[in-house]
Formats: C-alpha cells, sequence, structure tokens
C-alpha cells in the first residue's frame, strides 16, 4: 500500500464514508450474483436504492428474467459530455469447498474483505456509488452529467448486460464522452520493484474460441488401420501442432506506450533494446499474453465406444487476439499452420463481436487519472495498458467511447489472485484509496 494524499480532504469526512463504503461492500457481497445463472436483478435493486435514497435519477432494464441493468445519471449543465462510471453486478461460480471464508458473507477480517466480488469487481463499484453518492450530498455543479451503471451478465460476454445497452438503448450511450470500468489498477509488485505502477487499460485481447473437427474414416478397433484414417490420432497431431507454434512478439500502440512510459523510469529496457525485452518476455507468461496471440486447448470429444474407431473427433482451442487482428485472419493462420485438409477449423461459438479497438489515451480523463494519482501516491508512475481477459469496455470503445480499464488502488499479488480464485478479498485500505480517487477524478474531470 503506498502512501496517498487525495486533495478531498477537508470537503468530505472521508471517515465518515469508509464505514459507510465498508458498510455498503459488505451487504452487496452478501447478495449471491454468480452467473450461471445469473439472477443479478436484487444487486441492481440494491445499488439503485442507494441512489434513490439521495434522490438520484434511477432507472432499471430487464434484460432477461431476473436480470437488470440499473443506470443513475446526476444532470450536469450539459457544457460536456457525460462521465460514466461502470461496472458489473455478476461474478463468478465459487469452488465453496476450496474458500477458508464464506464466499457470501461479506465478513471482515484482519483489514481484508472476503466475498466473490470483492475485486471483480462489486468493491469497484462502491468506489463508483460512493463518488456519485458525495457528489450529490456535496451539491457539485458538475459540467458533465455523471452517470453510474451497473450490469449483469459480464461474466459470459455481456449479452444480457452492457451489449444489451447498447442494442437496446444506444441513446444512453450517445452522449458520453468518458467511460471507466474494470481491466487496470495499480500494482507494487510490477517487475520486481516496489514503485507504484498504475495501469489505465486503454485496449484488451479479443476472445476467439476455435474449434478443430478431425474426419477419419470409421472401422472395427481390432483391425490394424491406417493412421491416418483415425480422426484421434489426426486431431492429436494438429493440437500438438499448435501447442509447439511459436509466435513472434508484436507490439501494438498501446503496449509500444506503456514500455515508453516505463522505459522513461527505468522499470523496462527502451524499445530500442529489442532483444532485452524480448528475453524479459518470453520470461513471464503476462508478458506473453500481452505481446502475441495466445492459444490453449480446453476442450477435447471423441469416439462413441472402445471398440470403434471415431470418425470425428473435436477440441476447442481457446484463443485470444491482440487489438487490431481479425478473428478470420487468425483462423486462417491457425488452418496454414496445421497445413491438414482433414482437420477443419471453424468459431467455436458464433459471437457476434467487433473486432477489437483500442481507445486513445491522449485524452482529458486519462490526464485527469494521470495527475490525481501521481498528485496522492508518491513515485507513482501511470502507464495505458492492455487488459489480457475480456471486459465490458470493448462494447464502449468499438462506439468510440475512450473506455479505461482503471480501478484507482493498489493491488498486490495476492489481491490478484483473487479474480475467479479462492478467498478472493479487497483490503480496506484499497477500498478507502478507491473511493478517495475515484471521488478526485470524477471531482476534476467534471467540474
Ligand atoms: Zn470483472
Amino acid at each position: 500500500m503506498g502512501r496517498y494524499d487525495a486533495p478531498g480532504h477537508g470537503v468530505v469526512d472521508w471517515k465518515a464514508a469508509h464505514r459507510e463504503a465498508l458498510a455498503v461492500l459488505q451487504s452487496y457481497l452478501r447478495i449471491d450474483t454468480s452467473n450461471p445463472p445469473g439472477q443479478e436483478a436484487p444487486a441492481a435493486r440494491y445499488l439503485g436504492a442507494l441512489l434513490e435514497a439521495e434522490g438520484i435519477e434511477t432507472r432499471y432494464f430487464e434484460t432477461a428474467p431476473g436480470r437488470e441493468i440499473v443506470y443513475a445519471r446526476i444532470p450536469g449543465d450539459g457544457s460536456k459530455g457525460a462521465f460514466m462510471l461502470a461496472n458489473h453486478t455478476d461474478v463468478v461460480p465459487v469452488e465453496a469447498a476450496y474458500w477458508t471464508v464464506p464466499a457470501f458473507d461479506g465478513q471482515e477480517v484482519g483489514g481484508r474483505i472476503y466475498g466473490r466480488g470483492a475485486v471483480d469487481m462489486k468493491g469497484v463499484a462502491v468506489m463508483q456509488l460512493m463518488a456519485l453518492l458525495l457528489a450529490r450530498r456535496l451539491g457539485l455543479r458538475l459540467k458533465r452529467d455523471l452517470v453510474f451503471c451497473a450490469v449483469p451478465d459480464e461474466e459470459a460476454l455481456g449479452r444480457y448486460g452492457m451489449g444489451w445497452l447498447c442494442e437496446h438503448h444506444p441513446e444512453l450511450l450517445d452522449e458520453v464522452e468518458f467511460e471507466m470500468n474494470e481491466g487496470g489498477s495499480g500494482t507494487s509488485e510490477f517487475q520486481g520493484t516496489d514503485r507504484p505502477v498504475f495501469f489505465v487499460a486503454t485496449s484488451e485481447k479479443q476472445v476467439c474460441w476455435l474449434r478443430l473437427t478431425a474426419v477419419g474414416v470409421p472401422g472395427h478397433g481390432s483391425i490394424p488401420h491406417p493412421l491416418e484414417h483415425n480422426s484421434a490420432v489426426r486431431l492429436a497431431r494438429a493440437i500438438q501442432r499448435l501447442a509447439e507454434w511459436e509466435r513472434p512478439v508484436t507490439f501494438t500502440p498501446a503496449t509500444e506506450a506503456w514500455v515508453d512510459q516505463l522505459a522513461q523510469v527505468g522499470l523496462m529496457p527502451p524499445r530500442t533494446h529489442r532483444a532485452e525485452i524480448e528475453a524479459m518476455i518470453a520470461e513471464s507468461a503476462p508478458l506473453r499474453a500481452m505481446f502475441s496471440n495466445t492459444l490453449n486447448v480446453t476442450m477435447l470429444a471423441s469416439g462413441i465406444k472402445a471398440n470403434v474407431i471415431p470418425a470425428e473427433s473435436t477440441a476447442v482451442v481457446d484463443c485470444r487476439l491482440l487489438p487490431g487482428q481479425s478473428r478470420e485472419g487468425w483462423r486462417q493462420q491457425v488452418i496454414a499452420r496445421l497445413d491438414d485438409p482433414t482437420v477443419q477449423v471453424s468459431f467455436h461459438e458464433q459471437i457476434d463481436e467487433v473486432d477489437p479497438v483500442s481507445a486513445p489515451w491522449d485524452t482529458e480523463l486519462y490526464r485527469v487519472i494521470e495527475a490525481v494519482v501521481t498528485e496522492a501516491v508518491e513515485g507513482a508512475v501511470v502507464a495505458p495498458s492492455m487488459t489480457i481477459g475480456g471486459t465490458d469496455n470493448r462494447f464502449l470503445r468499438a462506439r468510440g467511447i475512450p473506455a479505461y480499464g482503471f480501478a484507482p488502488c493498489i493491488l498486490s499479488l495476492e489481491e490478484r489472485s483473487g479474480f475467479h480464485g479462492n478467498d478472493e478479498f479487497l483490503t480496506v485500505d484499497n477500498l478507502n484509496m478507491g473511493c478517495e480517487l475515484t471521488f478526485e477524478i470524477v471531482r476534476r474531470l467534471c467540474l
């Protein structure tokens, strides 16, 4: 935890605000919004009731039975475009047997708030919610509308969440000039340095699930069979070829800026030292994910009976593509790599998505974030970056909105392991810091 000193002090009673944020988060964590099945409406109503209690205009949209979006707005004077703070209400399911604390109890133990969603991303939602409550109570005269939007279904591609909102209420997004959501944060353990580094995600990788289908000639399991007739053997060869495929390090505009920013403060070699950078990337799985398309075989299916040579065998490959690459282009690369016409390569699930788009970082919001963080946290470094997983930001970036993944707190490696892991927690210190800095970002951007 770095020292920080947000300038909102003196205006806000932060002690009271911290107590309130903790109580709100604990209650929020007690609402089980595991997706599947994703019955998030009670979460939307819980957050909405807190906003309504302050007289903030709040709307609910049902996207499917039991699933709702809550959308609240504090109007500004209209001289600037809206600022949207967005988050998701759903969480991934838990394997309760592997948790040492209850996952839906909101317990605070030793300065840690435990529960599924503490970091991903109910804790961030509370930081955002508190910014609206405080802005309202202080009667801030905003130049921009300040919007709070909590959506379901982020963990399952967002069809009933942000994707739904874009499709059914595009007018609510047309007036948004900037958005902040999940995807980046501060870290105190970057590449062995204890200097706090804050990553503002301006782009992300794109999910591309491929299905390999090998077709062979069926036959009796008792008779020697030409290897190329056995679909399982063909599929195994194909998988092996993919697993051994070395893909080049690829820079995107966001990762170039990331390296440049870190090089300036000595945390990365300069970009001209390509070999050194490539050596660092080779040693780190998260860096490899940032600098190349990745693939992992995740599902296999073959065979109907112990004594029948399978006519068809299939595998699913979870691929994640860098921004700027197309899904079809990648499918063609995989086909070329396999070089085997008996193995078909198709999209596993028809995901109705655009190719990934990067948001610019030369913006007023980015400069505000940079100023707030570097003034509040001693020695802080701020750099644009890329999220290696998927977030709802992709929907907004595709609409041309600078949508940033950023939670203004300093997550430890242990806290990060809570993303989809066991014993997920957020420290009280991080919740407090996140509330103060989110409010300060809002104050500076909207006043
Ligand atoms: Zn999330």
